[in-house]
């Protein structure tokens, strides 16, 4: 016997087997006992959550012989319900529109309209991806909804309802299907599980169940995978690899390296991660949704893993919203890097440049390297003879580490703040001030670049921008939210050695949260 695909295997027969979707089930229940059906659906939802499936069910109920009138469980075995699900009935038709656009198809298909069917109660139409449809078709379409004969139903379904003009829409009755949960997804795979003779683990159906993200096609798919490649069992291992996620504990050791500013075991995590052949950017969404669960736990205390409850306690809160946006910074633009690892180990190091008790600890010992770094390149100079470009950059005072303080100092528009703040301080160079940053930060509106060559001139006299793609790593933004940072961190300390502000503090069992600056 041929191997049927789950997908299709356990597609649902009856309401009863639907996933997820009580609310739409039981709006159609309802109209067909009370025999009030509507004569246009609407289902809307994203793929794979049973959009076809339930307008097929319906169409079910509306055509069963098995009684006098619609209803709400179809028979499955008179003819008319057996055809409709074998897709062979001659009043039940199904029309893709992503692939019948024109109007020439449609009004063929609404010339049959008038009618009677064939066999059946009713003419059921069911138009897959109707937002496809061109607007001649819609308008077509729509004359035949204002007026339609009683034996005619039309069933529609779209993942962009958006695109359904609202003249169509507002003769439909409008389902909306629901992503469907990973608990639901979670018990379904494992009931399939049960019944297909398959052993199976609950750690392995949950990465199943999480990587369908809400669409039961897509895990039933996934699932099939699984099993082929697991030999006929899940093994969780094994789904792992084939799914490219990574455990739970992985990312919860480098979060907890990240907080501690234990650089060197963040990147042996990563390491070890690169082993399991990860997909980077499903990496990069797992971290970011554990630094949520870490920041509602700080908030809520709502979290039962003791490695997030732990993480938690020892973050600092306005790290972790500084965190969270880094790592959602460096997920919308994974795309533009080169490789999806390198924006993983760019959005840690951008963490770990960030962690305010990591530098408030290693303070002096950077500084100190900086010191000796520049000795040893003052001297390296000294070596060579003397250059033009060196001498401008002296003499108008820009370099690399005067660049964000006068930056600062100048009065821009808030725009120009945002723009040219992100970028670093490349060179001087013949009476041109370079500035580095990436493609995107380098991509600023005309009119922005002419106020700050403006405001630029003002400043220093007869000088020039010019803008070149390179690594932004000492911007004056950047340096403005370190020092932010460090400056609640330190104002934080200093409050909590206040001695009247200890005794506050005791007497009413509190702690110091939040510090913010009052601007006078
Ligand atoms: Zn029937």
């Amino acid at each position: 016997m041929s191997y049927q695909v789950l997908a299709r295997k356990y597609r649902p027969n009856s309401f009863d087997e639907v996933i997820g979707q009580d609310h739409v089930v039981q709006v159609i229940k309802n109209s067909i006992e009370q025999e009030r059906v509507h004569q246009a659906f609407l289902f809307s939802g994203t793929r794979g959550v049973g959009k076809t499936t339930i307008a097929r069910l319906l169409a079910k109920c509306l055509n069963c012989m098995s009684s006098d009138s619609p209803t709400s469980q179809p028979c499955n075995k008179c003819e008319s319900s057996i055809s409709i699900q074998e897709g062979k009935s001659i009043d039940f038709l199904e029309i893709d529109a992503a692939s019948r656009t024109g109007v020439e198809h449609m009004r063929e298909l609404l010339s049959s309209v008038h009618t009677s069917p064939s066999v059946s109660r009713f003419k059921i139409f069911l138009i897959d991806e109707v937002h496809m449809l061109s607007k001649g078709s819609f308008n077509a379409l729509l004359k035949t909804l204002e007026e339609p004969p009683s034996h005619v139903i039309f069933l529609m379904a779209t993942t962009d309802p958006e695109k359904v003009p609202k003249t169509v829409i507002s003769r439909c009755l409008q389902l909306n299907l629901k992503t469907v949960s990973r608990d639901e997804l979670q018990e379904h795979f494992k009931k399939i599980c049960e019944k297909e003779g398959i052993k199976s683990d609950d750690e392995s159906l949950s990465l199943v169940a999480k990587s369908a993200e809400g669409s039961v096609r897509d895990g039933l798919t996934l699932l099939d995978q699984a099993i082929a490649h697991g030999n006929g069992k899940l093994v969780a291992n094994d789904v792992k690899k084939l799914l490219g996620t990574i455990d739970d504990s992985l990312i919860h050791e480098l979060l907890d390296s990240i907080t501690d500013g234990r650089k060197e075991d963040a990147f042996k995590t990563l390491n070890d991660i690169e082993k399991l052949n990860p997909d980077y950017e499903a990496l990069l969404k797992d971290l970011i949704s554990n630094i949520h669960e870490v920041s509602l736990h700080q908030v809520l205390e709502d979290s039962s893993k003791e490695p997030i409850i732990n993480i938690a306690s020892k973050m600092d809160e306005q790290y972790c919203q500084l965190i969270y946006e880094i790592g959602l910074n460096s997920f919308q633009k994974i795309h533009t890097h080169p490789s999806p690892r390198e924006a993983v180990e760019m959005c840690l190091l951008r963490m770990l440049a960030f962690q305010p008790v990591q530098n408030m600890n290693s303070g002096e010992t950077k500084t100190q390297k900086k010191k000796a770094n520049k000795a040893q390149i003052k001297t390296v100079k000294k070596e060579k003879p003397p250059i033009n470009k060196e001498v401008a950059q002296e003499s108008h005072g820009i370099n690399s580490s005067s660049w964000p303080a006068l930056f600062n100092d100048m009065q821009l528009s808030s725009f120009a703040k945002n723009y040219f703040g992100n970028l670093s301080f490349a060179r001087l160079n013949d009476q041109k001030i370079f500035l580095c940053g990436s493609k995107d930060q380098l991509d600023i509106p005309e009119k922005i670049i002419s106020e700050f060559e403006e405001k630029i001139k003002d400043k220093f006299g007869n000088i020039e921008i010019g803008l070149e793609e390179g690594i932004s790593s000492s911007s004056p933004n950047k340096i403005n939210e370190e020092n932010k940072i460090k400056d609640i961190e330190k104002t934080k300390k200093e409050l909590s050695s206040d001695s009247d502000i200890k005794d506050f503090l005791d007497e009413f069992d509190g702690e110091i949260e939040i510090v913010t600056k009052i601007k006078n």
